[in-house]
């Protein structure tokens, strides 16, 4: 991989999700889920191409320069050099065709229960909806080809997958699908301490419960 300085000159549709992009990372600072500049996202900006994060960008403090153009196989086409976890990414465009958005943060509680081995219950009708299931994968090196694996094998059957002692990773077909999910998450994570903590070992949202729109 080569990093180049060159600024790209986006397609107006790559610019406007790269926009819903830079909106996201705003609100995922201003609601605590991001702390300083860990955590990266991206956006599929065609079909063999992804836009991430330069290395080292904070969250609230993103503009459309700070973007690495990658294609599927790791190429990179353009912008600064990209996240160290941009594998990751990569991975997880490659094991889902469906998704347009990968967020990747290391929320507080929902990376502690997964590192201590404790199940995320999904208790409210918005975690059944947002967030359906939780994949957990183990620790590996931050950035290495096996955690990109591990968790996009866990992407397959998985919106959102927690890497133990490190972060999560969310997907979505939109920028705004993948934050409420990871907003949701999050959410989860904390009525379950919650739950625990007052000695509940079980309730979750009632299995098979039907959704109405
Ligand atoms: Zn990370």
């Amino acid at each position: 991989m080569t990093a180049n300085n060159a600024t790209a000159d986006w397609e107006p549709a790559a610019a406007a999700l790269l926009d819903e992009l830079i909106a996201v990372g705003k609100d995922a600072v201003d609601r605590g889920l991001v702390l300083a500049s860990a955590g990266n996202m991206s956006v599929r900006i065609g079909a063999d191409r992804f836009a991430v994060t330069a290395s080292g960008t904070w969250f609230d403090r993103l503009t459309r320069d700070d973007f690495a153009v990658l294609n599927l196989a790791g190429e990179q086409l353009s912008g600064p050099a990209p996240s160290s976890e941009w594998k990751l990414h990569q991975r997880a465009y490659q094991a889902r065709e469906d998704i347009n958005c990968v967020l990747h943060l290391h929320p507080h509680t929902a990376t502690l229960l997964a590192s201590l081995g404790r199940r995320i219950r999904l208790i409210t009708l918005d975690h059944a909806f947002y967030v359906g299931s939780v994949g957990v994968s183990p620790f590996y090196p931050n950035g290495s080809d096996e955690l990109a694996a591990a968790a996009a094998a866990q992407l397959a059957e998985h919106n959102c997958v927690i890497m133990q002692h490190h972060g999560c990773s969310v997907v979505a077909d939109t920028a705004q699908m993948a934050f409420r999910r990871a907003m949701n998450l999050e959410d989860a994570a904390k009525m379950t301490l919650s739950a625990l903590t007052i000695g509940d070992e079980t309730t979750e949202f009632p299995a098979g419960a039907a959704f109405h729109a």
